[in-house]
């Protein structure tokens, strides 16, 4: 089984409150690099038309790395309220 099947395989407990919030104004003015766009496992991080950096929360991982990388503190990131989030299945 490959990584991406065993990803399909977790459940998210999906909340209404985005436990990612991206600030636009740091992110055009200040980040260069745009880390986030890499690093993240899940792939959630995407370029709207517009050229702004966009998060698709609702399948995130509960790695932390977007947040280390985002050295600009450009992220406002803290963990899902108790009930919600990603559970594991298969690792
Ligand atoms: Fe992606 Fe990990 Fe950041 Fe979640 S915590 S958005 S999985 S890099």
């Amino acid at each position: 089984m490959n990584i991406e099947a065993k990803l399909g395989l977790d459940v998210f407990g999906l909340d209404k409150q985005p436990h990612i919030a991206i600030d636009q104004q740091v992110c055009q003015a200040v980040c260069r690099l745009r880390p986030c766009l890499f690093v993240c496992p899940a792939h959630l991080y995407t370029l709207d038309p517009e050229g702004r950096v966009q998060v698709n929360w609702e399948g995130c991982l509960e790695c932390g790395a977007c947040t280390v990388a985002c050295q600009d503190k450009g992220l406002e990131w803290h963990y899902p309220r108790a009930g919600f989030g990603v559970q594991y299945r298969f690792g």
